[in-house]
């Protein structure tokens, strides 16, 4: 196949803003000189695939279009058919007046996700946990692959949230609780896009070269900072302390030239987010000098009104004056072409906000290469899910595992497992489900159960690591029966949270549902116990199911390499993980001010994590 295209007219041809060798900032000028109002506004559109015709894409100039929550092209579509799906897109955008070429979005959180055969990393609760910013980066370098092999031009990551309640049911896309940590885990957008070279502008976006994506920071700002954890709710802060918490991590992305931010669907002491104007222009474009484009999220614009979207015109006026660029306008783009033309007409959103939003997103689609390769390269096809990024996700895994507690005794520690006992037992909900292992986005957007992709589940890399006169016994639930009639020399038992996503997994209880509770209890009065959690967050461990079992450990949501969790338990590798986030003992205590948690002795504070060399 070829990159090239032919130009539709010999204006197209002529353009000086064909010309690779131009200046980025003269061919964006050239570009916009040629633009009519209606192709303008079409690039400011981002749409669904689903109302993505071929006719919508080219005669209306469609800047861009998503699959919300991954919606595939069809089940279990491989990397393949989504470059086929995307490149077919994209052709008609490049029969478009101009050819402007379309950017294809995707969230892509933990690798991507949405793809079959993928590579599924821990998400972010769990980088956060390895502290390590080198991995993470060599994570965004392997997504960026398999989203670009995939034909995908824009990863909607990384989140940069700073999660202050772990209630917030989206507390496992945040790397941690602590700005420092987050900042550090920002070495993600340098994977996803490049490095950019010193004395690369500052606030410029980057995009290496062809194995690289555009990536998003987000949400901006203060998402993870809402009242009692509430998904979209309002984060109540000085703004001294928005900037301190919340905003820093958005200076370290800016810095590596992320090319794009999305605005949070929070409200800050009130005001929503994407009608924000101080936050949107003078903060972030005028004080922190961002140059690339602000989207909003999926249908943010309509949450700006009650019901939503009912007053779609002041929705509009009030994002696109308070310095929103890309409208995730979803599949309303025939009213919001309508209304935008008509507020620019009327003067209430002035034809320089125009520009200037049109401006920036050129600016991304140049700095991008878009215009030189607006189609997939299907050499990356081999790339995905290859053995390399199983081993670096596998590495991540390892790495992210928090040991909590590790002998009845410390002076007589449980773990590691002994590779060659007589029997083992491996149970729970989550011992043998690769869906609730990798969480929400995945497969779709919130999550799956059961043999969703290509990967290891615990059980699996268990049978793989024994030796070979072990016993390995499995059930989901352990019956009285197995329970009474064996002996085991110890028993793994893996339980936790289903998937979730955003509201979706929003709860002020955090128990371990499924039961799960009651089956630690029953395998722990009878066996040595290991106890896995799979989960987004810290769950309630009550103090008495604490005593009873031997060994906690942590495993966040470790994606699709299981092997990585047996990698440690039976001592090949040592834990290195620490709390990113604090694990409290009560959710009473989380009402508490967050100085008063401290003094109250969270169970397990932040950074904690045992391993087998300092006990
Ligand atoms: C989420 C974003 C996401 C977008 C597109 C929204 O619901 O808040 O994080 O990027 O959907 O899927």
């Amino acid at each position: 196949f070829s990159n090239q295209r032919t130009p539709k007219s010999k204006e197209a041809m002529d353009s000086l803003y064909k010309n690779p060798n131009e200046p980025i900032e003269a061919r964006i000028k050239d570009l916009l000189s040629r633009m009519t109002l209606n192709e303008k506004i079409g690039q400011m559109i981002q749409i669904e695939r689903t109302v993505a015709t071929p006719s919508v894409i080219k005669d209306l100039s469609i800047g861009s279009i998503l699959s919300s929550g991954g919606s595939t092209p069809f089940d279990n579509a491989l990397s393949s058919d989504w470059a086929d799906m995307v490149d077919g897109y994209q052709k008609s955008a490049l029969e478009s007046r101009l050819g402007i070429p379309l950017i294809y979005g995707i969230d892509a959180v933990h690798g991507n996700n949405s793809v079959y055969g993928a590579t599924i990393f821990p998400h972010n609760v769990g980088l956060g946990a390895t502290r390590d910013a080198d991995l993470v980066r060599r994570i965004g370098a392997a997504t960026a692959l398999e989203v670009k092999a995939s034909g995908i031009h824009y990863n909607f990551a990384p989140c940069v949230a700073v999660c202050k309640d772990p209630r917030w049911g989206r507390c496992y896309e945040c790397y941690s609780e602590d700005t420092e940590i987050v900042r550090k885990m920002t070495s993600i957008v340098s994977g996803l896009q490049g490095q950019p070279p010193q004395g690369h502008k500052h606030g410029y976006p980057f995009v290496a070269g062809r194995e690289n994506v555009i990536a998003c920071a987000k949400h901006f700002v203060g998402d993870g900072g809402t009242h009692k954890g509430v998904n979209e709710g309002d984060t109540i802060l000085s703004y001294e302390d928005l900037e301190k918490i919340h905003m820093a991590p958005y200076l370290d992305c800016i810095s590596q030239g992320v090319s794009t931010i999305m605005a949070s669907y929070t409200s800050w002491n009130g005001r929503k987010l994407h009608a924000d104007h101080f936050l949107l222009t003078e903060i972030l474009k005028e004080k922190l000098g961002f140059k690339g484009f602000v989207i909003s999220d999926w249908e943010g614009l309509d949450r700006l009104c009650k019901p939503h979207g009912s007053d779609y015109r002041y929705c509009i006026s009030s994002a696109v004056n308070a310095g929103i660029d890309m409208v995730m306008v979803a599949v309303r783009y025939k009213l919001f072409i309508e209304e935008l033309t008509s507020l620019i007409e009327s003067g209430e959103v002035p034809m320089s906000r125009i520009d200037d939003a049109v401006e920036r997103i050129l600016r991304v689609k140049f700095a991008a290469g878009l215009f030189e390769f607006p189609l997939s390269d299907r050499s990356l096809l081999d790339i995905v899910g290859c053995k390399p990024h199983r081993d670096l996700a596998r590495e991540a895994v390892r790495k992210s595992l928090v040991l909590l507690k590790n002998g009845k005794d410390i002076s007589e520690p449980f773990l590691p497992l002994n590779k060659n006992a007589k029997r083992i037992l491996v149970t729970g909900t989550h011992a043998d489900n690769l869906g609730f292992q990798c969480g929400g986005w995945t497969k779709t957007w919130y999550g799956a159960s059961g043999r969703i992709t290509v990967g290891s589940t615990i059980l699996d890399a268990v049978k793989a690591a024994v030796g070979a006169e072990t016993q390995v016994i499995y059930e989901k639930y352990p019956s009285q029966d197995t329970i009474e009639r064996n002996e085991f020399s110890f028993a793994i038992v893996a339980v936790g949270e289903a998937p979730y996503a955003e509201s979706l997994g929003d709860n002020s209880e955090l128990t371990i549902p499924f039961r799960g509770t009651d089956i630690i209890s029953l395998v722990a009065d009878k066996f040595p116990t290991l106890v896995i959690l799979i989960s987004g967050r810290p769950l309630v461990l009550e103090p008495r199911l604490l005593v009873k079992i031997d060994a906690l450990v942590a495993a966040w949501l470790p994606g699709s390499e299981g092997d990585g969790i047996t990698d440690v338990i039976f001592g090949s590798h040592d834990f290195k993980g620490q709390l990113p986030v604090t694990w409290f003992r009560s959710v009473e205590q989380l009402d508490q001010p967050r100085d008063r948690v401290a003094a109250c002795e969270p169970l397990f504070p932040l950074g904690f994590g045992l391993n087998y060399i300092n006990k």
